[in-house]
């Protein structure tokens, strides 16, 4: 009988892999045509300026909505994508993506910037660099208004070609975010070696940030190393007033997470521009002018 059960148990897990990977080949042959399929969306999720409570940057976020009408997550396709170097095409996809949409809020009279997450296959593509400047010029965008995220894995494995590639974004006028910042391994030596603008403090550390005195201390520390380095820094995550507001007194600068907003298509996040713009000048001194 206990000969029976671990057959079966053997069954029941080969069986499992066996239909992971199966999943994983399925996706892989649909990411090939999910560009010329139109498949791919960019969402966008508002930053929040803690200083001005404006909404100055917002992050692109890729979505895939397949033909069957199934949603999947960048959790689940960017790794494949990464693996089978799809993610070149599909980053570059997103990076003249996010250009248009910067064209197009600046014709409607908002100057947002949006920053866009590189994985590591693409820090090792030739042609990046080459294409982000393309992007810029065909989009009559001004440099400034496109930002890069890179996590610290990315930054440290790839030192090199990454250090090359964020000098000359640097003088394109690109700027950089360390992203999901003390999640990974790595030192803190780059963080004065390379041209970085911004940090984004990792969403674990924000989560119970209100109880949890250490995460309390991770966070101050954060934001004073940052600061005495002339970074600024952004908080991922933020999901409660409690959490918005230990964030705003201690001095960090940009916040991002669902209580301000989700992250939006692009139809949506211009109705979200339009209404929180309104809701400024509503409050702002005209609103007291007794006419
Ligand atoms: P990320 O760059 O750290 O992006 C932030 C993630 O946190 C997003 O997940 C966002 O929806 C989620 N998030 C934002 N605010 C909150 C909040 O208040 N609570 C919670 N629980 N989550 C929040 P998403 O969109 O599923 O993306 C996951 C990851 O996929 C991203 O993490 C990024 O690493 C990767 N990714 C997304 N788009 C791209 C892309 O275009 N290229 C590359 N290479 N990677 C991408
Ligand atoms: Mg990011
Ligand atoms: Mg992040
Ligand atoms: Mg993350």
């Amino acid at each position: 009988n206990a000969k029976k059960a671990s057959k079966s148990s053997v069954q029941f897990y080969s069986q499992a892999l066996k239909d992971a990977s199966q999943r994983i080949i399925e996706l892989e042959n649909a990411l090939q045509t999910a560009i010329t399929n139109h498949e791919f969306e960019l969402f966008l999720q508002p930053m929040l300026d803690l200083t001005s409570g404006t909404i100055l940057k917002a992050e692109a976020l890729l979505r895939w909505n397949r033909l069957d009408g199934e949603r999947i997550g960048p959790d689940e396709f960017i790794p494949i994508a990464e693996q089978t170097g799809l993610i070149v095409p599909i980053g570059k996809w997103v990076i003249s993506r996010a250009c248009e949409m910067i064209s197009t809020l600046n014709h409607r009279g908002h100057s947002c910037k949006l920053s866009v997450n590189l994985s590591p296959r693409q820090i090792s593509d030739r042609h990046l660099l080459e294409f982000i400047r393309g992007s810029i010029q065909n989009s009559h965008i001004q440099p400034d208004q496109l930002e890069l995220e890179l996590t610290e894995g990315v930054l440290v494995d790839n030192y090199d070609k990454v250090q090359y590639l964020l000098t000359e974004v640097r003088k394109l006028g690109v700027s950089v975010s360390i992203d999901d910042f003390g999640t990974g391994y790595s030192s803190l030596s780059y963080l004065k070696k390379l041209p970085i603008d911004h940090i984004k403090i990792d969403r674990s550390f924000v989560q119970d940030l209100v109880s949890d005195e250490n995460d309390k201390a991770i966070i101050l520390a954060i934001i004073a190393m940052a600061h005495s380095l002339k970074l600024n820094v952004i908080a991922e995550g933020v999901e409660t007033e409690l959490q918005r507001n230990f964030l705003q007194l201690n001095h960090c600068n940009l916040a991002q997470g669902y209580l301000f907003s989700r992250p939006l298509p692009f139809a949506q996040f211009c109705d979200y521009l339009n209404t929180t713009v309104s809701n400024q000048k509503r409050i702002g001194p005209s609103a007291l002018d007794p006419e």
